[in-house]
């Protein structure tokens, strides 16, 4: 049973991750044990379809401080992640993978480095990813370069979701109303004090990423849209240029009409038509993207639902005499 307060949660967001998460569960719990802390770890299945939730009931029978979540559906990483810093209670959060590519080892140093250096903050900085593959590398590079662009040069081009934040970070993030927001951006951006410790990321433990490349790009949209107005201006000086374009070239098919030349062919009016109608649409796409935030803001529906919380069942056993 577990005994508040609890000093340290140790989040997880779990989407099939039925292969991995014994070997998580096996190196995660000594260096939790070892700390000699109140802990909880919050496993949040976001809705898998495979076995997750029932090997978590079952391994949560000789590990108390295991809680699990379980969410009605897959509703995503960020937002599985936000389902379990709102259930978390502990002083400190850490938010890790459940693929064991964040090594959890590092854990203790976090605490530690907040702690020492009195931070609310304390990001784990990959110092090599010679593990991902080339196209996750890359991928990850232009993301991050964009972001602090866009977001501000306090965006370390290194530090994806392993991070330890004090309860004071988690019940701001918890406040937040914005729909699907993607915390590595937003932490950084509150201005907290923070400080580093480098791991190497490690190769997935087993199964698959579960980040395919439409999920790549779904984080990127919401990664620029809800930081920054940017595309919109982009589209507003691009809609600028092609207007000035129209003009010279009105003006130069008119005074050749006018000096008697026949227009030759269609290509030229082919390809304006193309090019001009493929730039409206993903102006148009764009505008969408923040209006479909400010729609979903609007409806203001739960972003996720809890199916069960097992801490729910600790409380109602430690109630019953
Ligand atoms: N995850 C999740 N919901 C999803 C996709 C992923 O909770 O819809 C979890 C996944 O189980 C893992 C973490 O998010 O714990 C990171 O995912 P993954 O390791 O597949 O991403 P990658 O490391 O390949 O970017
Ligand atoms: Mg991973």
């Amino acid at each position: 049973m577990l005994l508040s307060p609890v000093t340290l949660s140790v989040v997880t967001p779990m989407f099939n991750e039925r292969e991995a998460v014994d070997h998580f569960v096996a190196r995660l719990r000594p260096v939790l044990d070892a700390l000699d802390e109140p802990y909880e770890v919050v496993a949040v299945d976001d809705g898998s379809s495979d076995a997750t939730v029932s090997r978590l009931m079952q391994l949560r029978a000789d590990w108390p401080q295991l809680r699990v979540v379980a969410l009605r559906r897959n509703v995503g990483h960020q937002t599985a992640l936000r389902a379990g810093l709102r259930a978390s209670r502990g002083g400190y959060v850490v938010s890790i993978d459940a693929d064991l590519q964040d090594p959890p080892e590092v854990i203790g140093e976090m605490l530690e480095a907040a702690r020492r250096e009195k931070v609310d903050v304390v990001y784990g900085v990959r110092s090599d990813r010679s593990t991902d593959t080339a196209f996750k590398r890359q991928t990850a590079g232009l993301y991050y370069r964009m972001m602090r662009r866009l977001v501000g040069p306090w965006v370390s081009d290194q530090a994806g979701d392993f991070r330890l934040m004090s309860r004071a970070v988690v019940d701001v993030l918890n406040e937040l109303p914005e729909p699907r927001p993607v915390y590595r951006l937003i932490v950084p951006s509150l201005g907290f004090a923070s400080a580093e410790v480098p791991y190497v990321r490690a190769e997935r433990v087993a199964g698959e990423t579960k980040y395919p490349l439409s999920k790549m790009i779904k984080l990127t949209i919401d990664s620029v849209t809800s930081f920054s107005a940017a595309p919109l201006k982009a589209a507003t000086w691009l809609g600028l240029f092609s207007f000035f374009a129209c003009v010279v070239l009105i003006a130069v098919a008119l005074i050749r009409w006018l000096a008697g030349e026949t227009v030759p062919g269609w290509t030229s009016l082919y390809l304006a038509v193309l090019l001009l109608g493929g730039i409206q649409l993903v102006c148009v796409g764009l505008l969408g993207e923040y209006i479909g935030r400010i729609y979903a803001a609007s409806q203001g529906r739960p972003a996720f639902l809890v199916a069960f919380d097992t801490a729910a069942l600790d409380v109602a056993t430690i109630a019953r005499p």
